[in-house]
């Protein structure tokens, strides 16, 4: 199936950046509804392509709603994303379609100067992508004309939630056109004062029960679209776990990135303060490295993410809230230096790599006390996650508890194990 199967209008074609060729799985799911005007209830991974089976649709209906009744100036479509850097690479990806076909997209983030926002949006911005605070501070200014938008578009509506999003996101609601809707649960949230339709998106890549029903809260009659199993790792990830000494980890991580010697890794790691240390360490062993964690200023951030995106940083040690910002397509390898708290986190954090359809790898250095993580995610992805050793960093540290409870082995482990087995690989356990 082709992009122009998809009935994308030819300028939009025409507009599509030469390396997006075929639509990925995503996109063939969510396109011809989005089109259509249903809401979708997404489950996509990061890197499968989900920015554009959303940003495709919206571009798609602005571009025909060109020269019709509508004020250019107004916004059309609203895109709420959890991070500065998710916001970031979002409104590239959308201005890289919507330059050509005159549409203007604004970034609304905190961390940067409002009175630059406010000019965007009175240059006429018909897509939005902001952060949830910035934007509700605009909207309870008033400085946001809302009454033309027609789709809300929620991106990474878990991690929207996960960081406390969700009370801001419903406020924000309150102050967009009301969505058409019988459904008493859907009017209690949002009346329907306008009677205009408003269509809504939402992309997860995780669905915990509780998000699912706030969800419903502001959809209606969504279309369920999974692209992927949920909580799933994409099945081009490897997936190597290896158990050693809590105060082995970095001298394990400098041994993996001596020996293995990718083009770049992306070293993830919970603690900000770890993450400098680390960091320091690499340095010091001649390693071209940079820390990224919220502590840092956005300028500051803003040039370390462009800097690994440039390949001019090769190894980036950072921490959660800024993973999803960070879109390589060829990175070879994530590093897990120790397991998130929670359990979706890892499934982010693995899907930095293996992104559009390239293959990838995600290790993650496990110590005693993080059985209960492990346990956590094995249980999230219905995967038996193999804890292996590394010869070279022998484990003396005692258990906390049974660690050795292992679940059952499942088909795919097996596979993974045979195929290292064949191939060589890591080590085997000593
Ligand atoms: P996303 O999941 O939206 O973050 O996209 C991940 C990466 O896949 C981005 O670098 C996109 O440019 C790329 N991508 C999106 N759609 C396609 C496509 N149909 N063909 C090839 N690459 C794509």
């Amino acid at each position: 199936m082709t992009f122009k199967q998809l009935n994308l209008s030819p300028a939009l074609l025409n507009a599509l950046p030469k390396s997006i060729i075929k639509p990925t799985d995503i996109q063939l799911l969510a396109i011809p509804d989005a089109l259509a005007g249903q809401d979708i209830l997404a489950l996509a991974q990061t890197g499968s392509g989900k920015t554009l089976a959303f940003g495709l649709p919206v571009l798609q209906q602005i571009e025909q709603s060109i020269g019709k009744s509508t004020d250019k100036k107004n916004v059309q479509a609203l895109v709420i994303v959890p991070t500065r850097e998710l916001a970031q690479q979002v409104s590239e990806a959308f201005i890289q379609i919507a330059t050509p076909l005159n549409i203007n997209v604004a970034m609304l983030c905190g961390g940067v100067s409002q009175a630059l926002q406010e000019q965007q949006i009175n240059d006429g911005a018909q897509i939005i992508v902001a952060t949830p605070g910035r934007l509700l501070d605009l909207l309870k200014q008033e400085l946001l004309n809302t009454s033309e938008i027609k789709t809300l578009v929620l991106d990474e509506a878990d991690r929207l939630l996960d960081m406390g999003f969700w009370p801001d996101i419903e406020r924000i609601v309150t102050f967009l056109p009301a969505k058409l809707s019988n459904e008493p649960s859907a009017s209690l949230a949002f009346p329907l004062e306008t009677g205009k339709p408003r269509q809504t998106l939402l992309f997860s890549a995780t669905l915990a029960p509780k998000l699912e029903r706030l969800a419903h809260r502001l959809l209606t009659n969504p279309k369920r679209i999974e692209a992927h199993v949920a909580n799933s790792v994409v099945s081009t990830v490897e997936e190597q776990l290896y158990l050693v000494n809590k105060g082995s980890k970095a001298k394990a991580l400098q041994w993996l990135l001596t020996t293995n010697k990718w083009s770049q890794a992306l070293v993830f790691i919970s603690a900000r303060d770890s993450a400098d240390s680390f960091a320091k360490k690499l340095k010091k062993a001649g390693f071209n490295v940079a820390a990224l964690h919220g502590e840092k200023d956005q300028k500051e951030r803003q040039q370390t993410l462009q800097d690994f995106h440039n390949n001019k940083v090769n190894i980036l040690i950072a921490t959660d809230v800024l993973a999803r910002g960070i879109d390589i397509d060829s990175l070879p390898v994530v590093i897990n230096l120790d397991l998130p708290a929670n359990a979706p986190v890892y499934v982010h954090r693995v899907g930095r790599t293996a992104r559009a359809g390239n293959n990838g790898l995600a290790i993650s250095l496990v110590s005693h006390g993080e059985t209960k993580e492990l346990e956590a995610i094995r249980e999230l992805t219905n995967r038996a996650l193999e804890l292996k050793t590394l010869e070279e960093f022998p484990v003396t540290d005692k258990p906390a508890s049974a660690e050795s409870k292992r679940p059952p082995r499942d088909k795919k482990a097996n596979r993974r194990t045979a195929k290292k087995k064949k191939s060589g690989g890591f080590k085997k356990p000593s």
